[in-house]
């Protein structure tokens, strides 16, 4: 039976964490379906250590196709290199990241080879009997969670989102082949590159921030949501905030976390004056340690919290803000 493949992200000759966590999703259901899974990486050059990472953490076969022309990355360029690569080994799944470069390729080859493609899935199953793999993700501004499957057309392609899963644990024992795929004129980038720069005022996103702070209703009001931003900059944190928060203007979209905004994993996550509803839930699912301020004892988040302080975040906050100034001062 025919395999599933993931499509590994690569910068400077290092793996994007993204690469792995489709490993750890992929491996499920390659198990579930008996057959081999492989991880596609197409790149100017993948340092070894790193190939080594993409077996322990789960691929059976590693496509490698390393070419200057690969690097920076253009649609065409990814494109043809995996389209010459599908058509030689007609693999059952393709799935990438719902990131600028999955969201990206992964249309533009879902058109080329005729196929469906759901985007920014949260889920991903097989369907007993059929083995069609069942392609979950909300629907309806996140009112639903809708299964979609594609049982007419091969191969099946979805985008996963970022950090809807941890990691896999690395097993350094495992086999694994590699193949190296030659990146032929046919496939060569008819796109130069002059130059990259920054875009300028780019921020850093809270996706792959070590400690988020959030603020939600609980602040009451716009200006108290400074309380919030002046507590994750003394920690050299990124400000997180509920829904809620963000449509009375209290922070902007990009910091909503939850089903309708960021899925993400920091170390650390502190909720503000957040009830904690299944929606701001789902966005930090996979967060490693979770502190809530909240004056309500039975508030959904507090059962949820590794550390939960109970009272009013108007006195908390400041102290909390205090100490850590205070603590800057005598390091
Ligand atoms: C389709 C859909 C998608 C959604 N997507 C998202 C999403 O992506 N993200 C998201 O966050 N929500 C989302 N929501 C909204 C969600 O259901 C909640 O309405 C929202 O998360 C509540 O925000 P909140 O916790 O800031 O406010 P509230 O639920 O009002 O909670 C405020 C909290 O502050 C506490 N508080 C009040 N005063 C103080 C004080 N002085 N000191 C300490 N604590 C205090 C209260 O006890 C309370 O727990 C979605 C809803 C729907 C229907």
């Amino acid at each position: 039976m025919a395999d599933v493949w993931t499509i590994a992200e690569v910068s400077g000759g290092v793996l994007k964490e993204i690469s792995l966590e489709l490993l750890g999703r992929a491996r499920t259901l390659a198990d579930t379906l008996g057959v081999r899974l492989a991880s596609v990486a197409l790149t100017s050059h993948l340092n070894e250590d790193q190939v080594e990472r993409l077996a322990a953490s789960g691929a059976d076969v590693i496509y490698l196709g390393q070419d200057s022309t690969l690097e920076p990355f253009t649609v065409s360029a990814h494109a043809s290199a995996l389209m010459a690569l599908v058509a030689e080994h007609s693999p059952q799944i393709i799935l990438a990241g719902a990131t600028t470069y999955g969201r990206t390729l992964l249309p533009y080859l879902a058109v080329k080879l005729s196929c469906g493609l759901t985007a920014d899935c949260t889920d991903l199953a097989i369907e007993e009997g059929s083995g069609n793999l069942l392609q979950i993700r909300p629907a309806i501004g996140g009112n639903i969670m809708a299964t979609i499957k594609s049982p007419n057309h091969r191969p099946q392609m979805a985008t996963i989102r970022p950090r809807s899963t941890p990691l896999p644990s690395l097993d350094y024992s495992r086999t694994c082949t590699v193949c190296h795929v030659p990146i032929t004129a046919a496939v060569h980038n008819p796109t130069h590159v002059l130059g990259l720069r920054p875009f300028v005022g780019q921020q850093r996103s809270i996706e792959d921030a070590e400690i988020v702070v959030a603020g939600g209703k609980g602040l009451k009001k716009r200006d108290n949501f400074a309380l919030v931003e002046d507590l994750a900059s003394l920690l050299g944190a990124e400000v997180g905030a509920s829904r809620d928060a963000v449509d009375r203007g209290w922070a902007t979209y990009p910091h909503q976390v939850g089903l309708s905004g960021k899925t993400i994993s920091p170390e650390l996550y502190i909720a503000i004056g957040i009830s904690g509803a299944i929606q701001h839930l789902a966005g930090i699912k996979t967060a490693k340690r979770i502190v809530a301020i909240n004056n309500d004892r039975d508030a959904n988040i507090m059962a949820i919290a590794d550390y939960a302080i109970i009272g009013d975040l108007f006195a908390i906050v400041p102290l909390l803000a205090k100490r850590l100034q205070e603590r800057r001062k005598t390091q």
